[in-house]
């Protein structure tokens, strides 16, 4: 079997019903593992995409509005891949930054994923290892950003828990790792590309002259989870046409 072969794996991807997750749901059926699509709306096209590739996906309803709500999702299930991706950004400046929108992005963004790594690695690390997870990071865990404090916050945040996690549970045969995507075409993105002056600006620093399409993720996280991978953890693979090399 290929190095780059998901078949026989079962993975769960949460915020998968649209952009980044949409796509990394479709390329881990397209390399073989068997999908569930967790979404708090539903995943109703990622699943049609998913059955056109010829790969096999399901729904599921789970919403972090309760960061806990992974709980008891991964037991006795067979999973071997978590994808973290669900993430949410709130706009304000910094000095009238209002607490509900902290405590939603706080929530979504790194009190969730980390819940729902130790709900996953629970029921791996009990049956002997073998898992593989993957965190949607940002450029923001590695940069300051103007006007997302909360984010900025969450998604360093992200970086650190992913280092630790990899730390605790190399030895045990689970991978953690993470993506720190940079300008990638989404729903999340539209309102700057459809700036033309800040997107310019942005297109300008990009080194490869483009933003990036969500399919650029996916392709990074299908490998995080193949075997060819399986020396890799604790790593924030920056996936953004140079953006941070420049
Ligand atoms: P989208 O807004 O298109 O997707 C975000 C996903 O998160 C959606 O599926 C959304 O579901 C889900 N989500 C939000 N809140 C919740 C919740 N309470 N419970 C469950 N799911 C939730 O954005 P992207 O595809 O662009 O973003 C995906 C990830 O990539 C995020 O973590 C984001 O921070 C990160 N990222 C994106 C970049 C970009 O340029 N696009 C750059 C760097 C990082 P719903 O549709 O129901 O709201």
């Amino acid at each position: 079997m290929s190095r780059f072969s998901l078949e026989g794996r079962r993975a769960l991807v949460t915020g998968a019903n649209a952009g980044i997750g949409q796509a990394i749901a479709v390329g881990l059926a397209e390399a073989g593992a068997a999908v569930v699509c967790a979404g708090r709306r539903d995943c109703d096209e990622t699943l049609a995409l998913v059955a056109a590739a010829g790969g096999r996906a399901e729904p599921l309803a789970l919403d972090f509005a309760d960061p806990m709500a992974a709980k008891g999702v991964f037991e006795g299930e067979g999973f071997d891949i978590l994808v973290n991706n669900a993430g949410i950004i709130r706009r304000a400046d910094s000095v009238d930054y209002a607490e509900a929108d902290w405590d939603d992005v706080m929530d979504v963004n790194l009190k969730a994923l980390f819940f729902t790594c130790q709900a996953f690695a629970r029921e791996v690390l009990s049956r002997g290892g073998g898992g593989r997870i993957v965190n949607i990071a940002s450029l923001l865990s590695f940069q300051g950003g103007v006007r997302v404090p909360a984010y900025t916050a969450s998604k360093h945040g992200v970086a650190g828990l992913t280092k630790i996690l990899a730390n605790e549970w190399a030895g045990r045969g689970l991978n953690v790792n993470a993506i720190a995507p940079g300008y990638i075409e989404t729903a999340n993105t539209e309102a700057l590309r459809a700036d033309p002056e800040r997107s310019k600006a942005i297109l300008d620093r990009i080194p490869a002259g483009r933003w990036g399409a969500a399919e650029d993720i996916a392709g990074t996280a299908v490998f995080l989870c193949s075997p060819a991978a399986a020396y890799i953890h604790g790593a924030v693979l920056n996936v953004d046409g140079g953006w941070l090399a420049r």
